[in-house]
């Protein structure tokens, strides 16, 4: 499951943060995932509850809001969020567009202790 992998990789990315930070607890994981990116929340978090255990998130809240995509027009230089993958400005119609937002899944935000 790709969600697996999604997961393994931000376990990882979480405790290299902690380490800089010399954390030792982390009590809220903060993070965005967009549309585009494939992720399935349910399954993300599933996988997260699964692969917690002994890191240092266990016990961590997950916290993950859905981005929209977030494209940015060249033809009249609108950022605008499309509900639907219809890849046109909804402003002007042009097709001269560029995605800003809402392909991947980000950490936004930790909370250490
Ligand atoms: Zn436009």
């Amino acid at each position: 499951m790709h969600e697996y992998s999604v997961v393994q990789a931000l376990l990882e990315q979480i405790e290299k943060i902690a380490e800089e930070n010399n954390a030792t607890k982390v009590s809220k994981i903060t993070t965005k995932i967009g549309i585009m990116s494939g992720i399935e929340a349910h399954l993300l978090e599933l996988a997260f509850n699964t692969f917690k255990e002994k890191t240092i998130c266990d016990g961590a809240e997950f916290i993950m809001n859905i981005q929209p995509i977030k494209v940015h027009c060249n033809e009249c230089e609108k950022e605008s969020e499309l509900e639907k993958i219809h890849y046109c400005c909804p402003v002007c119609g042009s097709i001269d567009i560029k995605v800003i937002d809402g392909e991947e899944m980000y950490l936004m935000n930790l909370e250490m202790e």
